[in-house]
């Protein structure tokens, strides 16, 4: 049969083994939004509508691989998607093909096509004039600490970008060219940045929307459990999705710090599943 005869190419696709029993993780980026977002004329240095669209699409990931995904971290043009640790997606099938680069892809693709689906929600009066695409890996990450560390890294960076955005943006509407916000900010510490802030712009860093200062965190918990409060209640993104299923779980959005050990120790993610 023409079929059998051809069926060896698949042999070719190498397996690439998704160990058992590590956490996975996948992060996507935007391919080069920064001309993306100049093009789609997004509010320097954060725009809301933005951030926003991202943590639909990121919540639309986690309903559809519902209950592999158990939390995520969204800043900027990126998103990390972390899997539980018993994630069986794809790897019990009998099949040649790699399971991992099956995961990325699904979530890849699903997560852009999403981004598009909603575009006109979240920017109602912005058309949409090129496709935007987004890269993505998969890492293996063996224990809780290397996956909390991540988490961190992630958040700190969110931290880092988005006080000298803020900066630097407000230098540039002050009347300062690009060129001469980043010479003014060159080797300046966080102290400085805050100082420029707050005695020139009149802004105190503190009291930005946490969405820029925190970025998105998506988990899922039980609707009973009132254990833990938004900081902002009133946000649009702290809107509870209800989510099919028997155990009656809502994916909830938060703009809190994930850096210090209260948001691992509460009961609302379990990674070690
Ligand atoms: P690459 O393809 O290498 O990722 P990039 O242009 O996407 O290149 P990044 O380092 O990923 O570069 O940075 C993303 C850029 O997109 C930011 O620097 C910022 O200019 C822009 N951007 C993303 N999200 C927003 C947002 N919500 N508001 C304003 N600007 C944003
Ligand atoms: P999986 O997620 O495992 O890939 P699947 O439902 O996508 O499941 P496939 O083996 O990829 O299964 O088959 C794709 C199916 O999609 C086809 O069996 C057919 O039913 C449908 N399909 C795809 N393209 C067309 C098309 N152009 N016209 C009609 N049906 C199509
Ligand atoms: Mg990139
Ligand atoms: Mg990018
Ligand atoms: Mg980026
Ligand atoms: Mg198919």
């Amino acid at each position: 049969m023409a079929l059998s005869r051809f069926a060896y190419v698949r042999s070719y696709e190498q397996q690439d083994a998704a160990l058992p029993n590590t956490y996975m993780l996948v992060r996507l980026d935007g391919k080069g939004f920064h001309k993306f977002s100049a093009k789609h004329l997004f509010h320097k240095p954060n725009d809301a509508r933005a951030l926003e669209l991202m943590n639909h699409a990121a919540r639309k990931v986690m309903e559809q691989l519902r209950p592999e995904v158990v939390l995520a971290f969204g800043e900027s043009d990126e998103y990390s998607f972390l899997l539980r640790r018993s994630c069986t997606l794809y790897s019990r099938r009998q099949s040649f093909t790699d399971p991992l680069s099956k995961i990325l892809t699904y979530v890849t693709s699903l997560f852009t096509s999403n981004y598009v689906l909603a575009w006109s929600t979240f920017f109602p009066n912005q058309h949409l004039d090129e496709a935007p695409s987004f890269d993505g890996r998969l890492v293996l990450y063996p224990t809780e600490k290397e996956v909390r560390d991540y988490f961190s890294w992630r958040q700190a960076d969110t931290h880092v970008n988005n006080l000298y955005n803020t900066v630097f943006w407000a230098m540039v509407q002050g009347g300062k060219t690009e060129r001469e916000a980043h010479e003014r900010l060159k080797g300046t510490l966080s102290a400085d940045k805050n100082e420029i802030l707050f005695n020139e712009h009149n802004i105190n860093y503190d009291s930005l929307p946490p969405l820029f200062r925190k970025g998105s965190t998506l988990v899922w918990r039980p609707e009973t459990d009132a254990c833990f409060k938004q900081s902002d209640s009133s946000s649009p993104s702290s809107l509870q999705v209800k989510t099919k299923g028997k155990s009656k779980m809502t994916l909830q959005t938060l703009h809190v710090d994930i850096i210090g050990h209260a948001f691992w120790s509460s009961p609302r993610i379990q990674p070690r599943s």
